[in-house]
């Protein structure tokens, strides 16, 4: 059996490359010369909160928008072989980071792979089905998020002072509300970010 998630992905790329057009002749390095690091949340939209059109900007995303290794490396190729010049972070509010730490998502993970539940009234975590599952989740940090400031300030701070990031690349700091699709500016984080 097709799955329909699969079905539907096949479909609406099919109506997109129909209509591909002057895409194809796109550039590799982005047009606008800008990155952005920022949550995998399936409510935002960066290139609808930024305006962007294909071609015109790196997003890299992960869970959080967080500034890991992986986030770095990613940055960092943007620059140097891609000419990006400013850098965005940006994290939002009701992010599924705040919701757990690393001892709950190991703890869960340890007990079963399935997918948990969250109790609403409660804000905990559980195990609708026990069993199988892996210790290997107590050897990971996870990046969670107690306050969105903070972060957003915490991973401007880490990818200034990485030795591979350039000092004159200014990196903005920022929070995007999910309630109105704004994005609020975090002037701590910027002024952290701050080219030299
Ligand atoms: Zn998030």
């Amino acid at each position: 059996m097709t799955s329909k998630i699969l079905s539907d992905v096949l479909d609406a790329n099919a109506k997109y490359a129909e209509n591909f057009g002057e895409k194809s002749e796109l550039a590799l390095p982005p047009a606008r010369r800008f990155a952005i690091l920022t949550c995998m949340d399936a409510r935002l939209d960066p290139a609808k909160y930024a305006g962007l059109s294909e071609g015109d900007a790196h997003v890299i995303r992960n869970a959080g928008g967080r500034a890991t290794d992986d986030a770095i490396r990613s940055l960092v190729i943007s620059h140097k072989l891609l000419g990006t010049l400013e850098w965005f972070v940006i994290h939002h509010t009701n992010c599924g980071m705040e919701l757990f730490c690393d001892e709950v998502i190991s703890d869960l993970l340890d007990d079963s792979l399935a997918t948990a539940a969250l109790d609403p009234a409660t804000l905990k975590w559980s195990n609708p089905q026990h069993g199988g599952g892996c210790a290997a989740g107590h050897f990971i940090k996870w990046h969670t998020i107690k306050s969105q400031e903070e972060s957003v300030a915490q991973d401007v701070a880490r990818i200034r002072a990485h030795p591979l990031v350039p000092k004159n690349i200014p990196i903005y700091g920022y929070v995007y509300d999910v309630r109105t699709g704004k994005l609020v500016h975090v002037p701590k984080a910027t002024e952290i970010g701050k080219a030299i």
